[in-house]
């Protein structure tokens, strides 16, 4: 049998971008002794790369701004099948979070009185994004780096070792969650990415803080880290996960030059004044502003503008519409033979702001146009269109705990849990997701694995399992007993990606989903037989080969789910259902492992029905706009 040493810990963290330090620190804050696993270096996570900042209900701009009406903007965004739970707990405590961040060392902009300063975004009512320039992400994991440092001096004082309670193993993937004979969770099977030594996490309780899926998509502006593989984990580990049709595209992603398609134009350059403008000149978001936000939304250009300076009396651009609506009216735009050079269409602060504030405010910017397509930024438009960005859908928790639905010691937090933003998030909302709920799984985790369940073993049987599993490809091409010359994973990769940004991508039709369906069944056999060469140091091809299975998993569940769902509502539309149906406000979809394989593939789909939001909250909305979302049934009740 293959080797792993094993190693105790009381909890796992899978995952150190902010949902996973976060989690990681109150974990240890509590007492439990904490494990932090990720594939990439410490401080390197996707978290790194986020822009805009962290939506919180501050007040600090605008004195109106509260958790309730952070609550109406996030469901709305949501259209309104947001876990309304998650919903509040987010609004609740967001501030708390940023204020706590501050007293741990993070230096946000401020306002010129000295607060913390906000900025707008899409589909927040005020300026509600606390902010450092447009590297607002770099702060936030500098400081939960920090503050990890800074507990584990305090456990070498103590104990004289500085990982005593607190470790981190960098550049190591975990390949699955191990359970004990009565399905509780016991630990990690982990691999190191530059020997190829397997290792096991042996732990009552493990929280997945693994971020998105992206990687699944040709064009996106995902890191290399997003191949889904939480959601995979927790699938493969019996939890099932929820609505996973809702795939966001963002609407600016950069289109030129074609080696950094994909790569994200912060949604600032819109809240600090950006304009976008088709070929012909004109500012068409005014064209697409749909009914449920019309009341919300300048009509004309004068308007829009006059709201940056007096918010109170003008209602804001269409620019600033949620994001699913812009990327679907740049989308139209295009294909009807307005767009771009590139096939985009143009994004301009060149002529709204002077030169030196857009240095300023936008420096990230303002260097990857300069470097990456030689564009000033500050004399001529970015040409943008939509990029695969976030993923919606995620691991079904419950909503204080962050408990994953029916598998006693799974946690999950962050991009890779779902239910928080329903069909559509609202920019900025993920970082606070991430905090509001790292911290909470951390706790729940922590008091768990001090709880009755006690430490579950782990069976040698599972251990070896999953070695045999993570070996597989060393015989690539002999594993199901095809023989034959083994598949490359990079190419099985690229048809992956090909497949699902053009039959699940941002526009969706029935037969095009059937047909990723069927391609995504044939990619499944092939990549049985994925093989590799070499030995397993440092091997990038082996790690993409163990990493599709992931990819295989999440994109099947995201085109059935979609399938299934016959409405077009926040990240999920088709052209065949444009409307959105209040009778499927109700209803999540859950995916779960089919079983045994099947030709029908290795998902099976499940309805719910939501539980009813709660009628305080619904007290925060005019019952006009309920009539635009809710079932009748639920306007009765
Ligand atoms: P991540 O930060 O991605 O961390 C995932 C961690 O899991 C990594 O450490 C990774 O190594 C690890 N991991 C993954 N799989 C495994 C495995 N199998 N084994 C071990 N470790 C594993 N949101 C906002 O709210 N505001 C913004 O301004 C904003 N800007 C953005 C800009 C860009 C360019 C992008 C792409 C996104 C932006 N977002 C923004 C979204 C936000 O950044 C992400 O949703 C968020 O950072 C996800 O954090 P996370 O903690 O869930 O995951």
């Amino acid at each position: 049998m293959t080797q792993a040493e094993r190693q105790e810990w009381d909890v796992v963290v899978v995952g150190a971008g902010g949902a996973g330090l976060r989690a990681a620190i109150e974990a240890r804050e509590r007492g439990a002794r904490t494990a932090v696993i990720c594939k990439s270096l410490f401080g390197k996570a996707h978290t790194v790369m986020a822009e805009g900042g962290i939506a919180a209900s501050m007040g600090n701009v605008n004195a109106g701004d509260n958790w309730q009406v952070h609550f109406r903007d996030t469901m709305r965004g949501g259209k309104f099948l947001n876990q309304w739970r998650m919903a509040e707990l987010h609004a609740r405590e967001a501030p708390d979070r940023v204020w706590e961040l501050e007293t741990w060392g993070a230096l946000f902009d401020r306002t010129e009185d000295g607060r913390i300063s906000q900025r707008n975004f899409g589909g927040h009512e005020y300026p509600r994004l606390a902010h450092v320039g447009d590297r607002t992400g770099l702060e936030l994991i500098r400081t939960l780096q920090q503050k990890i440092v800074s507990l584990q001096q305090e456990d070498h004082r103590e104990t004289g070792d500085y990982e005593a309670r607190l470790k981190v193993f960098q550049e190591c993937t975990v390949t699955r969650v191990l359970k004990d004979d009565e399905g509780r969770v016991c630990g990690t099977f982990c691999y190191e990415r530059e020997s190829g030594r397997f290792f096991v996490l042996e732990a009552p309780a493990v929280v997945l803080a693994t971020g998105g899926i992206g990687k699944s998509f040709k064009v996106t502006s995902n890191s290399w880290e997003y191949t889904g593989d939480g959601h995979a984990l927790a699938l493969l580990a019996g939890a099932p996960l929820v609505n996973m049709e809702f795939v966001q595209f963002h609407p600016t992603g950069m289109v030129w030059p074609p080696s950094v398609k994909g790569i994200l134009v912060t949604e600032s350059v819109r809240g600090d004044g950006g304009v976008l403008r088709n070929s012909e000149g004109a500012r068409f978001m005014f064209d697409y502003i749909p009914d449920v936000f019309r009341e919300k939304y300048a009509q004309s250009e004068e308007e829009g503008d006059r709201w940056y300076e007096d918010p109170d009396n003008n209602r804001r651009p269409p620019e600033l519409l949620p994001r699913d609506e812009v990327a679907r009216a740049i989308n139209s735009e295009v294909k009807a033979g307005r767009g771009s050079p590139h096939g985009g269409v143009f994004l301009d602060v060149s002529t709204r702001m002077p030169a030196e504030t857009i240095r300023r405010r936008l420096p990230s910017m303002y260097h990857q146009f300069k470097e990456l397509a030689d564009v000033d930024i500050t004399a001529e438009a970015m040409e943008v269109g939509p990029t695969c960005h976030y993923v919606m859908g995620g691991v079904a928790v419950e909503s204080d705990t962050a408990a994953a639905v029916g598998v006693p010691g799974l946690f999950a937090a962050g991009e890779v849990a779902g239910g928080m933003h329903g069909s559509n998030r609202l920019g900025g909302n993920s970082l606070s997701d991430l905090l509001v709920f790292g911290r909470r799984a951390g706790l729940y985790a922590a008091r768990y694995a001090s709880g009755p369940a006690g430490r579950p073993a782990v069976p040698d049987a599972q251990v070896r399992a999953a070695a045999a599993e993570a070996l597989r490809p060393f015989s690539g091409g002999t594993a199901d007993g095809a023989g034959g010359r083994p598949e490359n994973p990079y190419t099985l990769h690229q048809e992956l990606q090909q497949t699902m940004n053009d039959l699940v991508g941002i526009i969706r039709r029935e037969e095009e989903m059937r047909q990723a369906l069927r391609t995504l069944a044939e990619l499944r056999l092939r990549a049985r037989g994925a093989g590799v060469e070499g030995h397993r140091q440092f091997n990038p091809g082996w790690h993409l080969a163990l990493d599709l299975r992931n990819m295989l998993l999440v994109s099947e569940c995201v085109a059935r789910a979609a399938l299934e769902r016959t409405e077009s509502r926040g990240g999920h539309t088709r052209e065949d259902c444009p409307a959105m149906e209040r009778e499927w406000r109700r209803t999540n979809l859950l995916c779960r492992i089919a079983g045994p394989d099947s030709a029908e593939g290795q998902i099976a789909l499940e309805r719910t029905t939501t539980e009813p939001i709660r009628s305080d909250l619904l007290a925060l909305f005019d019952k006009e706009e309920l009539v635009k979302y809710l079932a009748e049934e639920e306007l009765y009740e």
